[in-house]
């Protein structure tokens, strides 16, 4: 994708760096769109932690942008205690919540640990992310949480139980945040995507046409991209950059929003 920035480094002029001296966090950094988030993030100047179950990953990722990495297993979120949490988050003034999973089963198939799993990694951890991160926030007068929601925050689809559930959760999650720290200058928004090109999604393909017991090539061109204005799947660059706008002086008056990505999906 050739975003404004890219223009302008192909131009030869400076690349802006809005973010120049501010730390942020990404959750599930390591792949998809946390890992183009992470690059849009330290391109515009932030030191960027790469958070993520796998290590390796955000290791590398870490090292490729000039951050740091924290390998953790949000789902476990017994082992976030206060002292972990405030170590992993000092100084952070932008926090994205992004890591999740996908579990497609009909309710009478899903299994309660599936359930418990996704809720804790993409609703509990969340919120114990961002009480950690708060006080930071506070103490500077700047803040910056942004959460990665789904179409399926606002909209619900069948055999997507926890993950549909778990994601209106962070919705509200994310307004509650929003009214409460704005007084502190702390914003707190929600980007909601469609279906976007990443591990997560090829995977949901595969299992999708099992369940509805359909080819793949159908589940991508009917449920997906017969819905959607632009008839393509979203780059995670593109989450990225929205991302990066938010986490910005530019985003200060903005806050308790949800900017859906869907190429018109949503519209309909
Ligand atoms: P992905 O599978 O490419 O990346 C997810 C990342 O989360 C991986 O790096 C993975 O290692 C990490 N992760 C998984 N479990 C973890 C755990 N227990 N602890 C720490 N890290 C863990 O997925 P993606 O498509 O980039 O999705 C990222 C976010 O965007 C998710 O919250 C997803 O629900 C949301 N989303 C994705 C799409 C899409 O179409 N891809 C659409 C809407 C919303």
């Amino acid at each position: 994708m050739t975003d404004a920035f890219e223009a302008a480094s192909i131009a030869g002029w400076e690349r802006p760096r809005p973010l120049a001296g501010r730390t942020a966090l990404v959750t599930g950094g390591a792949s998809g769109i946390g890992a183009a988030v992470v690059r849009s993030l330290a391109e515009r100047g932030a030191r960027v932690i790469v958070a993520d179950i796998d290590r390796a990953a955000a290791e590398a990722l870490a090292a490729e942008v000039g951050g740091s990495s924290w390998a953790v297993d949000l789902a476990d979120t017994h082992a976030l205690t206060d002292g972990v949490l405030a170590e992993a988050l000092a100084g952070v003034d932008i926090l994205v919540n992004n890591a999740g999973i996908q579990r497609i089963n009909p309710i009478q198939d899903f299994a309660p640990a599936d359930f418990r799993l996704i809720l804790a990694l993409m609703l509990e951890a969340p919120f114990l992310l961002v009480r950690a991160a708060l006080p930071h926030m506070y103490a500077t007068g700047f803040g910056r949480i942004i959460n990665i929601t789904s179409v399926h925050g606002i909209r619900a689809s069948p055999f997507k139980s926890a993950y549909v559930a778990a994601k209106h959760g962070l919705e509200g999650l994310s307004k509650v945040t929003a009214l409460e720290g704005g007084e502190h200058g702390v914003t707190s928004n929600c980007v909601s995507p469609g279906y976007v090109r990443t591990p997560l999604v090829e995977k949901q393909i595969v299992d999708q046409a099992a369940v509805h017991g359909i080819p793949e090539a159908e589940v991508l061109s009917s449920i997906m991209l017969t819905e959607s204005a632009i008839k393509r799947l979203v780059e995670p660059a593109e989450v990225g950059s929205l991302v990066a706008w938010l986490a910005s002086t530019d985003a200060a008056m903005v806050t308790g929003a949800s900017y859906t990505m869907d190429g018109g999906w949503s519209a309909r």
